[in-house]
């Protein structure tokens, strides 16, 4: 058997063309657009790269975008300053400062001071009960887990009733994401097992799984014998194993690999996602989403 190839590059444009035209409507409707701000401190260049990533795809969906750089030497509390004039601007729906902060911040209690309602990476404490809570009281899902919902609901994989096993108990990826999966509701319903480093068995856990979502940060830790046939297998690791010239730029660039054994698993699963071009297309996606929706909370409309 060779597995469906679930990519996110192709859900991330769907997803995209759906923002841009939703946001379109409710222009014409209501006068406004989502406002997203992404606060930036220093020039760490991988920082640099991803909040040009975030700006652009917000530019592109419609939103206004403000890229808020500050020096490495800003203050903790006029940082703290600067988060509140964005709680209070009503134009902004979407607050997002980069990490990591220089070693003088307290980064959790920058984080913590994000106004809960327009924390749209979703990490905020009052948000993280939500998602616990679960039904009406989800607000904003993080983005890495909001768009492996997504990807699994859109590959049309059924989740009701489905033994899901995720590898990984991170707060960014795996209790999220074993959290979603339990909940009553769409694209949820499943009977949930967490795996990690002190797991007994992984193997045995892997081999019962309908869906095997895999964030450990491990190449090839996932064995193709590990896979139950047919599975919907969601690679969420991105690992740099080498650098190689890239053909279209002569640079050199990072060769990736996930966490599971790509070639051996696609012959054994139903559906796998690639790396790269599975899982990490749709975090930045989901953000957008995420900002979407806090205007539409605001709005009523939701
Ligand atoms: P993390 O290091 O915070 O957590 C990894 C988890 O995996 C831990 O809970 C650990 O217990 C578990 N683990 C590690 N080795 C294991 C092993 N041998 N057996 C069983 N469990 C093991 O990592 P994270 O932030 O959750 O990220 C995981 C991977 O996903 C990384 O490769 C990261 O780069 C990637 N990631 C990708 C995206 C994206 O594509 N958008 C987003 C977030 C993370």
């Amino acid at each position: 058997m060779t597995a469906t190839l679930i990519k996110g590059t192709e859900i991330r444009e769907q997803i995209l063309e759906e923002i841009t035209e939703e946001v379109k409507q409710i222009k014409e409707k209501h006068g406004v657009v989502p406002g997203l701000v992404t606060i930036l401190v220093g020039e760490n260049p991988a920082s640099i790269s991803y909040v040009t990533l975030k700006i652009k795809t917000a530019h592109r969906v419609g939103f206004k975008e403000i890229q808020d750089s500050q020096s490495v030497d800003i203050s903790e509390a006029d940082l703290l300053a600067l988060i509140d004039k964005y709680n209070k601007d009503d134009s902004i729906n979407g607050i997002l400062v980069q990490l990591p902060l220089p070693k003088h911040i307290d980064e959790k209690k920058v984080l913590n001071a994000i106004d809960p309602d327009k924390d749209v990476d979703g990490f905020h404490p009052v948000n993280v009960g939500r998602l616990m809570i679960g039904g009406k009281e989800v607000k904003f899902p993080p983005c890495t887990p909001f768009g492996i919902q997504e990807m699994i609901v859109r590959a049309g994989v059924e989740t009701s009733g489905a033994e899901v096993v995720v590898v990984g108990r991170s707060n960014i990826v795996g209790k999220p994401i074993a959290n979603m999966m339990v909940q009553k509701g769409p694209g949820a319903n499943a009977t949930v097992t967490i795996v990690h480093t002190r797991t007994k068995d992984l193997a045995a856990h892997c081999k019962r799984a309908d869906i095997l979502i895999v964030a450990a940060g491990v190449p090839d830790l996932v064995k193709p014998e590990w896979i139950k046939p047919g599975a919907c297998v969601i690679d969420v690791g991105v690992n740099r194993v080498g650098e190689k010239v890239s053909e279209k730029t002569g640079k050199k660039v990072a060769i990736l690999k996930g966490d599971v054994d790509f070639d051996a698993a696609k012959e054994i699963a139903g559906y796998i996602t690639p790396v790269p071009g599975g899982v990490g297309p749709m975090t930045i996606t989901m953000l957008m989403l995420n900002t979407l929706k806090s205007l539409k909370f605001k709005l009523g409309l939701m």
